[in-house]
């Protein structure tokens, strides 16, 4: 799908936080590629405020000019009780190199963002949603990715290294190439590689173990303090 090479990264979501992480990539000289299920940058109805410190980031990708003089400045925020002035905050007072809140459209945001992309020679693919992941033990992770038209077409990449993905929307299997000498602990372990969360359901299937005997092994790596349980499911601790 991607001229024959894999990337990478694959950055799912073309938001500010994906746009983000794929030019830091970028501008690191990872190869990385990002789709999105939308067909183009949204166009947001709220307002986007950016604090001093996501403008900190900004500026360390040389963006925050850019950005800054395309904002509303919001210098102090007063609050009130009815039409009585009962507090304000006074940013301005906060110090550092972006004293105020920047106050933007988010799609301008978004602009920004994908021009500096495309600058490293990045294009967004929109209309693309990954609707699978699979994580191979020592191979990285393929995914499925839908191209989204009348009717969608899914195909998939061969592999990337790492994915860069909220999993808690996407359906995470994770396959297993050489469990038969490791003990179950141990291939759970290597299942819920870094930032992997997969539920008990997820993980049973991926094993092909009782229910009983995966809750066994989870207990006691819980208790040995390699697990953790969260609301999206299992998680790595070390
Ligand atoms: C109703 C609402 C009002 C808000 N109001 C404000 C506000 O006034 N001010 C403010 O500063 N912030 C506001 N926010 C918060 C702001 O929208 C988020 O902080 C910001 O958009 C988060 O950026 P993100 O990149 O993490 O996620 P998003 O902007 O949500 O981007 C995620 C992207 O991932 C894509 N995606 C998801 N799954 C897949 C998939 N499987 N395959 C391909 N693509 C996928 C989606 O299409 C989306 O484009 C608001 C949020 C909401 C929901």
């Amino acid at each position: 799908m991607f001229g024959g090479k894999n990337p990478e990264v694959l950055v799912v979501g073309a938001g500010p936080v994906g746009l983000f992480a794929a030019l830091s990539l970028a501008r690191l000289g990872v190869r990385v590629e990002i789709v999105d299920r939308q067909w183009r940058t949204r166009a947001h109805s709220y307002a986007l405020a950016l604090h001093g410190q996501s403008l900190q980031m900004l500026g360390e990708l040389g963006l925050a000019e850019s950005i800054v003089e395309r904002a509303y400045r919001v210098n102090s925020v007063g609050l009130y009780d009815a039409s009585d002035r009962r507090a304000e905050m006074r940013i301005s007072e906060l110090g550092g190199p972006f004293p105020f809140v920047a106050v933007m459209p988010p799609d301008q945001l978004e602009r920004v963002l994908e021009r500096a992309l495309e600058q490293c020679g990045v294009k967004v693919r929109w209309n693309h949603e990954v609707a699978r992941l699979v994580t191979r033990t020592n191979r990285g992770v393929s995914a499925t990715i839908h191209r989204l038209q009348k009717q969608s077409t899914g195909y998939a990449i061969a592999h990337t290294e790492w994915v860069v993905a909220d999993t808690a929307q996407l359906e995470v299997v994770a396959e297993v190439h050489n469990p038969p000498q490791r003990s179950l602990p141990e291939q759970v372990l290597s299942l819920l590689a870094e930032g992997v969360v997969l539920t008990r359901a997820k993980l049973r299937d991926a094993l092909a173990v009782k229910n009983e005997r995966l809750g066994e092994a989870l207990e006691s790596l819980e208790r040995a303090g390699r697990l953790r349980r969260t609301q999206g499911g299992w998680q790595r601790l070390d």
